[in-house]
């Protein structure tokens, strides 16, 4: 069993973990202390090629287990996440640094999606037609691809890559996971777990490391297809890669999301949803409500309490049982240092920061990398905070005279992930709902993130690819239709089924 306090990251090959000595090492921080805990290898070729042998010697008999068989392995899987929750969620937010809280809700969601794959006999059900000609009768069935490869970012540790493998896996592939390097430790403990539920040896493996790790696992030519979850450029570069050596991609990019909030709204829970979408785990999330645009009179009621509510949001360590705060920091300090660039360029093109969280101290953990809540009012599409993700806890203010104007704004975005209406009127609701150009949407719904049984549908530079993760897309993703036609003739058996 792997020890959650190990200082050196081992890759899982084959059922057994490894060190990886003499290989350049990156630093595995946790944020709220800004101290380092673990050094993570990057691995290379030569590692990611031990590791996509392994996943493809084990192909033939995992493909050839019966689906019940291989769904027993994650039922079993379900028992053991729920008998080692604590310990991953304090996993999770020690190298991440999000609250406790908003880990056991990140493992959860987790948690589902391996709840959705144990479906797997049902979800491989394909569709039969009698008599599609005289005599002839026609039948679909969903077959396993090989190995598939999960590559995932630093924000959700847990839960990104259970998007992924538990559904390829029981689709019947067999997979290599590149967990993000900045949180390698909560992706090894779920790894262990599975492997402690029965999965057989070199079903599941695991490499660490960066650019050079990514780039052997998207060319090499035993790889079927990939999963993606990061930012924008990266998805991009994974997708056009990937695609180019043959590969079946789905590349979940970065994010933009408008929270459009009418006249009409109820505004207490709209500024509790609202701060919830732009601070939960310092925002850095893809559905971060990221820009409220105040429609009409709307910015006079809801602005006040939203700054209310930010200034008295307490920011502090997140790695003590007790007292938690309610936002722990960001990842690392030169992502600190980028989210308040970002906010500095907003005051430069003209807008104004009406709740500033920069200059925050901490005294318990001074050398953490914390932001408090921060405002941006007055910001307008031309400018660089309204166009690029600033991933970290920055409210962007717009205002809009009409909803027309509101969609208009949104739609103007590049992005296309999430986007929310806070509205008391159908009519404005269905509207939006209609017009608004993004993949998850939400009506007095802060976050609207899908859960796992539906895709996770981003649209526009949020997404590279046809078939989403998760859902019936993600069976479809992970699985080949095999159309069989089947005749059979009566004539030479001795009509032996004849009475
Ligand atoms: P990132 O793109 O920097 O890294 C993601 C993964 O790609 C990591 O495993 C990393 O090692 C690898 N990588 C980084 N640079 C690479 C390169 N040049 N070539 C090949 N591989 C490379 O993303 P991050 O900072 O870890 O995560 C934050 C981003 O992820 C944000 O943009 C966020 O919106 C996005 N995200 C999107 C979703 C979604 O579903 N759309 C969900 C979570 C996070």
């Amino acid at each position: 069993m792997l020890e959650l306090s190990v200082t050196s990251v081992p890759v899982f090959i084959s059922g057994e973990w490894r060190e990886i000595p003499d290989v350049a090492t990156g630093p595995v921080f946790n944020p709220s202390r800004g101290e380092v805990i673990a050094e993570v290898p990057m691995c290379g070729k030569e590692h990611v090629d031990l590791a996509v042998e392994a996943a493809a010697e084990a192909f033939p008999a995992w493909r050839d287990t019966p689906p019940v068989e291989r769904a027993r392995v994650f039922y079993r899987y379900c028992q053991l996440v729920e008998k080692n929750f604590d310990r991953m969620c304090a996993s999770v937010t020690r190298e991440h640094g999000k609250t406790l809280a908003e880990a056991r809700g990140s493992v959860y969601r987790g948690l589902e999606n391996i709840e959705f794959a144990c479906a797997a006999p049902t979800l491989l059900m394909g569709d039969t037609l009698e008599e599609i000609a005289r005599g002839v009768d026609c039948e679909t069935m969903l077959q396993p691809l090989g190995v598939c490869v999960g590559i995932t970012p630093f924000n959700f540790p847990a839960m990104v890559p259970m998007w992924m493998f538990p559904l390829a896996l029981v689709c019947g592939n067999t997979f290599v996971l590149k967990p993000s390097e900045k949180v390698p430790l909560s992706a090894n403990l779920i790894v262990d777990l599975l492997a402690q539920a029965g999965l057989p040896k070199g079903v599941l493996n695991v490499v660490h490391g960066g650019r050079e790790c990514v780039d052997a696992l998207l060319t090499h030519p035993k790889v079927k297809a990939i999963s993606f979850v990061g930012s924008s450029p990266v998805a991009r570069h994974i997708y056009e890669t990937g695609t180019r050596h043959g590969k079946r991609v789905q590349a979940n990019g970065g994010a933009k999301n408008y929270v459009v909030v009418m006249p009409d709204a109820d505004v207490p829970r709209a500024v509790e949803a609202l701060s919830t979408a732009a601070y939960g785990c310092a925002g850095e999330r893809c559905m971060a409500g990221s820009t409220v645009i105040a429609v009409g009179p709307a910015s006079e009621r809801v602005l006040p309490a939203l700054v209310e509510a930010a200034r008295a949001m307490k920011v502090g360590p997140t790695d003590v049982a007790q007292p938690q705060p309610d936002m722990g920091p960001v990842i690392t300090a030169q992502h600190r240092d980028r989210v308040l660039s970002l906010v500095a360029s907003g005051e430069k093109e003209g807008a104004k920061v009406i709740a500033d969280g920069r200059g925050i101290r901490v005294p318990d953990a001074p050398n953490g990398f914390y932001i408090a809540p921060t405002i941006v009012d007055f910001v307008e599409d031309k400018m660089t905070i309204a166009r690029e993700e600033v991933f970290g806890p920055v409210l962007n203010v717009m205002r809009m005279e009409d909803l027309d104007g509101a969609i208009e704004a949104a739609n103007k975005s590049a992005y296309g992930n999430g986007a929310a209406i806070f509205t008391n009127s159908g009519k404005a609701a269905r509207e939006f709902k209609h017009r608004v150009k993004a993949g998850m949407v939400g009506i007095n719904i802060g976050v609207p993130a899908t859960m796992a049984m539906f895709p996770f549908t981003g649209w526009g530079e949020s997404f590279y690819g046809d078939l989403h993760i998760q859902g019936k897309e993600g069976v479809q993703f992970y699985t080949q239709q095999k159309v069989v036609s089947t005749r059979w003739f009566g004539d030479g058996v001795g009509d032996v089924w004849k009475k």
